[in-house]
């Protein structure tokens, strides 16, 4: 078999990577603290996952639009509009999983050779993708830790090329739990806007905030065509397997995903569309619980950093990582040995970008326990 050129670009995904080396761990019985799977550990609330099985007992086991059934875009629409964004079923595609939004929307992106300006440290499976597709993810340092919540529009702009794109911003952010307020994202999206590059917002975590960072969009006519926004249900609805992701865009662009869409995956599975409807329009008492849960755990784990010799960490904003910095310049080493000897599962900030070195994520989706627990042989382990 003579494989294509572009598999010289193809990389497993580093934190995909660091979860299939626990889970054999887990299979030999051994008693791993995990840090290192984003993903809620709560399970999808009862009645979302009700409507997918009614669906399913229904017979709605067919094919869809990829363009989503109409309830699902219609609590779609309805939610953006609460968040300040006016858009339309026409401007919605939905996928199996908002990575292969973002998947899709390089596809039709890039040429080889075209840069994407994209923060950094960043969620590395960004980098892999626009590489895979012959892209050049170009990186913005502007993660500043003794100062998490300075943004600098002009770090963005002043990357921008002829070559670029588009831009990247991932708030609040996977690793650094960063958040930009929706002031700066204007302005970012308006530098974007003059330059005529489009603004990918990648809003996965948007609904998990600790420093009242709001959950909304810029206020912006979607048919501009300079703004694109990814999110999915993973996250907030704790949905991971479900595999539910979508994207907002203009009317021309949608149709080209969607024709994409059509010749990959043709739509996401039809009951967890079912099931995503319902998410969306439920009433959230149980999120509000789930988040001040992840807010303890936030406390607990920083607490818990605080105490190891040599390490600390700028809280973070948003989302459900610590990115803390460490007492070793090789972050992979330190993952493995900590791993090995006191078998917490962490991934290496080397990882997540130039700036991620000396640092790991720590995912705080485990009880407060196990986070106490898991902290305590971090202490002793930089201790030996
Ligand atoms: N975007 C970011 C920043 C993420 O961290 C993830 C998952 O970890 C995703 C997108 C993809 O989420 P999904 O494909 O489950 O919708």
């Amino acid at each position: 078999m003579k494989l294509g050129n572009n598999i010289s670009n193809l990389k497993g995904s580093p934190t995909m990577g660091a979860a299939e080396n626990v889970r054999k761990l887990l299979a030999e019985k051994q008693d791993v603290v995990r840090f290192d799977i984003g993903e809620p550990d709560f399970d999808t609330p009862s009645h979302i996952s009700q409507a997918g099985i009614d669906a399913i007992k229904n017979g709605f086991t067919h094919y869809t639009s990829a363009r989503g059934i109409p309830e699902l875009q219609n609590a779609l629409v309805a939610d953006l509009k609460s968040k300040g964004l006016e858009a339309g079923k026409e401007h919605l595609i939905f996928y199996p999983g908002s990575k292969f939004s973002l998947y899709s929307i390089f596809s039709l992106l890039l040429d080889k050779g075209d840069e994407v300006v994209i923060q950094d440290p960043l969620w590395p499976t960004y980098a892999s993708i626009v590489e895979y597709l012959g892209g050049k993810p170009v990186p913005v340092n502007d993660w500043n830790e003794d100062n998490p919540s300075s943004f600098s529009v002009e770090d963005y702009a002043s990357k921008i090329t002829s070559r670029t794109k588009a831009v990247l911003l991932n708030s609040p952010c996977n690793p650094t739990g960063a958040t930009v307020s929706a002031r700066d994202t204007q302005k970012l999206l308006d530098a974007c806007e003059e330059r005529g590059v489009p603004l990918i917002l990648d809003r996965i975590y948007s609904s998990l905030t600790y420093d009242g960072t709001a959950d909304t969009l810029p206020s912006y006519d979607i048919e501009r065509g300079n703004l694109i926004v990814v999110s999915g249900f993973s996250k907030e609805f704790a949905m991971t397997g479900w595999r539910l992701g979508y994207t907002v865009a203009s009317r021309s662009f949608s149709k080209l995903l969607a024709d994409y869409q059509e010749n990959t995956t043709s739509c996401p599975a039809s009951f967890v569309q079912k099931a995503a409807a319902v998410a969306l329009s439920a009433p959230r008492d149980w999120q509000k619980k789930m988040n001040e849960e992840y807010a303890a755990r936030r406390a607990t784990m920083l607490r818990g950093i605080s105490k190891i010799p040599g390490w600390k960490c700028a809280p973070p904003a948003g989302a459900f990582y610590c990115f803390a910095r460490i007492d070793s310049s090789d972050s992979v080493a330190y993952a493995k040995d900590l791993l090995a000897q006191k078998l917490v599962s962490t991934v290496a900030g080397a990882y997540f970008g130039r700036s991620g070195e000396s640092h790991l994520r720590l995912a705080f989706t485990t009880s407060q326990q196990r986070i106490e627990e898991g902290m305590e042989r971090i202490r002793s382990f930089a201790e030996d």
